[in-house]
């Protein structure tokens, strides 16, 4: 079960810029580790030789032998002489988004909120997650591709998005919105996320590995990315009534369900709403 707790406060209805982490928060999937899999799944064979390499690439980061950088560079050479659009496209086409992430994208759309996707994975990727969820802005990092072959030449171009790159673009993206770092959140599952975390107004560890949820304002360790909206104070009718326009597969119902074992703060009225019988705050 989750409790969130957290001081009340006029800074919790302050902030005013979201930057989500890609791999394991908005989608379900590591962009890199799917990239190097796309081959073998197009082909419909078994991807137990790709899945053996990447573990073995990942026990070595576990053991210290490798730090977070070398084994990405590991991993994006594992590309170098494959065609890359089938591959991207493959990956695009097959986005496991996380459950609640189009709700909750929706709902700070509309209360004005900007947002952001600050990833270590690829840019191809990150700019369908931006048109999918409706950000406004996308970074990630650029896959080198030959332009005589059209393969992955197994390198990135241009600057690797690092832990710390994250949070100077956290804080680029705050300058040229005038917001101050204290009005920004950020969200995120990994090592890299922790100097963004760290930084923004509220840090939320989101299934995060222990380092993050160690360093994090707040954890949420269940499914549903659109607990994030509690945090910032929405009330359940309120987030409800926010969120509609609702994807198949997703309804207000299964949104009541999904709170189960989940603390939801007291509610709130926020007088710039606008004044529908569902924005009434709810008591229990
Ligand atoms: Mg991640």
């Amino acid at each position: 079960m989750d409790i969130a707790f957290q001081l009340a406060g006029i800074e919790r209805w302050g902030r005013r810029l979201i930057a989500f982490d890609l791999d394991n928060t908005l989608i379900q999937q590591v962009t890199i580790d799917e990239l190097v899999r796309a081959e073998a799944k197009i082909l419909r064979r078994e991807t137990s030789v790709e899945d053996e390499i990447l573990a073995g690439i990942s026990a070595r980061v576990k053991s210290n032998e490798l730090d977070f950088n070398e084994a990405f560079k590991k991993k994006v050479l594992l590309l170098q002489g494959k065609n890359a659009e089938p591959l991207l496209k493959h990956v695009v086409n097959n986005l496991k988004f996380t459950p609640g992430a189009r709700r909750l994208c929706r709902t700070l759309k509309r209360l004005g909120y900007k947002m952001a996707l600050i990833s270590g994975s690829f840019m191809t990727v990150a700019r369908e997650v931006q048109r999918e969820l409706g950000l406004d802005y996308a970074f990630a990092n650029e896959l080198q591709v030959d332009p005589v072959s059209g393969e992955f030449t197994g390198y990135t171009v241009g600057p690797v998005v690092t832990p710390q790159r994250k949070l100077v673009l956290l804080r680029r993206i705050a300058e040229v919105e005038g917001c101050d770092l204290s009005q920004t959140v950020a969200v995120g599952d990994g090592q890299s996320d922790i100097p963004m975390l760290e930084a923004a107004g509220l840090g939320v560890a989101f299934n995060g590995k222990p380092q993050v949820q160690a360093v994090a304002d707040i954890r949420v360790n269940n499914n549903d990315l659109s607990s994030v909206l509690f945090l910032l104070g929405l009330s359940e009718a309120v987030a409800i009534h926010l969120g509609r326009d609702l994807d198949k597969g997703e309804d207000a119902s299964e949104l009541s369900a999904s709170l189960g074992g989940f603390a939801i703060p007291p509610p709130f009225w926020e007088p710039g709403l606008p004044s529908l019988p569902e924005n009434q705050p709810t008591t229990s």
